[in-house]
């Protein structure tokens, strides 16, 4: 239940990578032999299969350690090439820390960084962002769907105002590619980091797909050696990784839209539970525009970590910091503003292609039984039981 974290390796990704292990140990960069040319012809084919899932060409595929390391290329890349062009750039409180981190470390050499609100739902006001634009800002970064609560901007829209403005837009895709539809042209996109293991690849791979027409970017290289990946990353290419990231995203395209309807109805069986066997049951994130797999909610009264650690036979996450001591809401639940109990008593679930009925059925079972006896231990419960009533019944027509 734990699958925005991270994932298994799918048996046919780690079958394609292990001869890249073994036999076919080559270098990609080692031009004068056999070993070399079979390791170079596999990374650009693999850089091909990837381009085509993404809408993009294979040239504007760099390869990376991971999302991390690809938004930072991104935005510190995009920085220092146009800092003569100006020093503002444009993002969402509710970003990933890789993006907000580097914003912050961008701010202390100079940047000026707008940080934009989000509505209770995670969206971003299209008026507000157009608003935020000025002639200085040299960089958009909004992410395409949210790996807290899954809701998902309005990107094509976001992209189509960056490109009328002339401003270059950076989104992490890494919770989106894979499980929704994602185009680079169509959403007009000219920056994009996404990895391996959301998607049932390894660990310690990624790329950043990078725009090189209409309009070309142009990036600062952050790691110097030895001019790899057309100057832009340097160092050896992770060739067993490069494959396994380039089956993982083929096969997870492939089975799209099965799975997002597969998902979907566990997804929905599992709310549909929760708010049919207990009351002051809340959704976190947007009701519809949301990743297939996701399910945020807060059981007001039953703490999270209390809630968590009464179940330890159950990965999920928590909407606060594992702190017993002051333990601080997400930066995520925090900007949706929404009241303290809420904060915290979020669980997150994050279902995956190996959730089964039975599962989330048992799962269903343990997280009503816990709620219930976490409950009974809460003094404040049973005196203001029957206040939220009323949103609870709006919140338990919904489909997600
Ligand atoms: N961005 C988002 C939205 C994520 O969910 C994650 C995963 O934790 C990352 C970035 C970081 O990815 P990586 O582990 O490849 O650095």
């Amino acid at each position: 239940m734990d699958y925005h974290a991270t994932t298994p390796v799918d048996s046919r990704v780690l079958e394609a990578m292990l001869p890249f292990f073994s036999e076919k140990f080559g270098n990609p960069s080692s031009r004068q032999h056999r070993f070399g040319w079979i390791a170079e012809e596999a990374v650009e084919s693999c850089r091909e299969n990837i381009a085509r899932c993404i809408g993009s060409e294979s040239k504007e595929i760099v390869f990376t350690s991971g999302a991390t390391e690809s938004s930072n290329l991104a935005l510190k890349g995009t920085a220092e090439a146009y800092k003569q062009k100006g020093s503002h750039i444009v993002t969402v409180q509710t970003e990933h820390k890789s993006v907000l981190d580097t914003c912050r470390r961008l701010e202390k050499q100079g940047f000026e960084v707008t940080y934009l609100p989000v509505d209770e739902y995670g969206i971003v006001d299209l008026d507000r962002f157009r608003a935020s634009l000025r002639p200085s800002t040299i960089l958009v970064s909004i992410m395409i769907a949210n790996n807290e609560i899954g809701s998902i901007q309005s990107v094509d829209e976001i992209g189509k105002l960056c490109r009328e403005h002339a401003v270059f837009f950076h989104t992490d895709a890494t919770q989106a590619v894979g499980k929704i539809p994602v185009d680079v042209q169509k959403m007009h996109i000219d920056l994009m980091s996404f990895n391996a293991h959301k998607i049932y690849g390894p660990k310690g791979i990624g790329a950043l797909y990078v725009r090189r027409s209409n309009p070309k970017v142009k990036i600062a290289m952050q790691m110097d050696g030895g001019g790899h990946e057309r100057g832009m990353r340097s160092g050896t290419l992770n060739v067993p990784g490069i494959v396994g990231l380039a089956k993982a995203l083929e096969l997870s395209v492939q089975s799209m839209s099965e799975e997002t309807i597969r998902l979907r109805i566990l997804r929905d069986r599992m709310f549909d539970a929760f708010t049919g066997q207990l009351d002051e049951v809340f959704l976190n994130g947007h009701p519809t525009n949301r990743l297939p797999n996701n399910l945020n909610v807060s059981f007001l009264y039953a703490e999270d970590n209390a809630l968590m650690m009464s179940m330890k036979d159950i990965a999920v996450s928590t909407g606060s910091a594992c702190s017993t001591a002051d333990p601080e809401p997400s930066h995520v639940l925090k900007a949706l503003r929404l009241p303290q109990e809420r904060l915290h008593s979020a669980i997150r679930f994050g279902l995956g292609r190996f959730t089964t009925e039975e599962e989330v059925e048992y799962v269903i079972g343990r997280v009503v039984e816990n709620v219930r006896k976490l409950r009974q231990l809460s003094p404040g419960y049973s005196s203001r039981r029957g206040k939220n009533k009323e949103l609870v019944t709006i919140q338990r027509g919904v489909t997600l």
